[in-house]
């Protein structure tokens, strides 16, 4: 029996509908830049397996380090415990962003955000000032699939089946005034300020300008809110800095990161808060303490993974590759506008690269598809969200491997558009 076959019969698959849903395709190894199917044909990964993967797949110091850490300490529970990889990696990032002052970890980027939201709610009650009930994140914004995460991300869409449930949280638009007028009217009721900063990324690409983000933390900071920053998808240099707060002039008083935390081998995260809300949970009482902790918290081998990632920033080598990524972008993004009749609204922060297809094609629906598997033919891995087509490579990709893909990419898409329609 095939390995499609015995996954179709025993397998339910993330953010997909198996009813319309093409097989998976069996990937047997990976390298680098490219995965390998089951029969042999490369994949160039111009989505970093869901924006996870930075230095490259099977990168031989994450492998070395996670071999070692393996055989050397498997796991602890983290209550009451700790171990160098937990301590050593703490450091790095405090060191690396500089402006906060305790690092709490959990295994995913919903937690992360979990965590977050708890952290900013828990504050307010800590700190004996009136308390603060409300919660506000942005239209469009994505921050997982766990319940807080989904009540936050309800913008995105994806959630109208929970909305029954979910808890309150309250979604702005992501324009300046309206953002402003919220602050100046319920500003005082509001624990925290969630957002993405620069790049909002399952939502749809969407990119905003560091002076704009400025206003909307500035408009939450004058009215006392925490700011939450959810830097899951951005962090790690896919907006062209380590991290994508680092381009604004507001710091947050609370800062999520996952995904390429690891270099994207191993689940991980963090939410990473100042000093002063630290301080804010300390006391004589448990019920100031934060309640929150997962088995895997701080898994030592996760955490050797993530630190070998970060000491491969102080090579130098993983920023060229932004480099190298971003003028790849900017110079093959509007060739590919000029060669495929239709595309609209091409954008680029970073490592990050979008374009709209023509339609209202729908998440999942049948011209992502046809879309999809015409670039697994081409020999590359691209996945879009509805109508959004981006690239975010891992930083080992060439120039030539990525201008390689855009020129494919011109090639095979007017054809496999009109592979695939999608109505409402
Ligand atoms: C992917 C993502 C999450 C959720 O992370 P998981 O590890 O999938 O739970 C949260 N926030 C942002 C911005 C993301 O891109």
């Amino acid at each position: 029996m095939s390995l499609s076959t015995r996954d179709e019969k025993s397998i339910w698959h993330p953010f997909t509908q198996h009813h319309t849903s093409a097989p998976p395709l069996p990937i047997a190894r990976a390298e680098g830049a490219y995965l390998y199917t089951q029969s042999g044909e490369r994949l160039l990964d111009c989505i970093s397996s869901w924006w996870t993967c930075l230095h490259g797949h099977c990168h031989p110091d994450i492998v070395a380090a996670i071999a070692q850490q393996a055989a050397t300490l498997d796991h602890v529970l983290f209550a009451g415990h700790t171990h160098t990889p937990a301590v050593e990696l703490a450091e790095g990032l405090l060191s690396a962003a500089p402006g906060f002052g305790k690092v709490f970890y959990s295994d995913n980027g919903s937690t992360a955000v979990e965590v977050a939201l708890k952290i900013a709610l828990h504050y307010w009650q800590n700190i004996g000032q009136p308390q603060r009930t409300r919660l506000a994140a942005l239209e469009h914004g994505y921050h997982g699939d766990t319940f807080g995460a989904m009540a936050a991300g309800r913008g995105s869409g994806f959630f109208y089946s929970y909305s029954a449930v979910l808890p309150r949280v309250d979604i702005l638009s992501p324009e300046t005034p309206a953002i402003e007028a919220y602050f100046q009217e319920h500003g005082a009721d509001v624990a925290g300020f969630l957002l993405e900063p620069l790049v909002q990324g399952a939502g749809g690409m969407r990119m905003y300008a560091p002076s704009i983000v400025d206003a909307w933390c500035a408009a939450a900071r004058k009215a006392g809110a925490l700011v939450l920053m959810d830097e899951v998808m951005t962090g790690f240099g896919r907006t062209g800095t380590l991290f994508a707060h680092q381009q604004l002039s507001h710091t947050p008083d609370v800062l999520c990161l996952s995904k390429g935390i690891t270099g994207g081998m191993l689940p991980l995260s963090v939410t990473m808060t100042t000093e002063a809300v630290f301080q804010a949970f300390l006391g004589e009482s448990f019920s100031r303490a934060l309640a929150h902790g997962h088995s895997y918290t701080a898994n030592p081998i996760a955490c050797a993974a993530a630190l070998a990632s970060l000491r491969l920033f102080e090579s130098g080598a993983p920023q060229r590759g932004m480099a190298t990524i971003a003028a790849t972008h900017t110079r093959c993004l509007p060739l590919l506008c000029a060669a495929v009749p239709g595309l609209t609204n091409p954008r680029q922060t970073g490592t990050i690269a979008a374009v709209d297809l023509p339609g209202d094609a729908v998440y999942g629906g049948a011209q992502s598809q046809a879309v999809r598997l015409a670039c697994y033919k081409a020999g590359l891995l691209l996945r879009p969200m509805g109508k959004v087509l981006y690239f975010m490579p891992p930083y080992c990709v060439t120039s030539a491997e990525l201008e390689q893909a855009y020129t494919t990419l011109a090639e095979i898409l007017p054809a496999a558009l009109t592979g695939g329609t999608d109505g409402r």
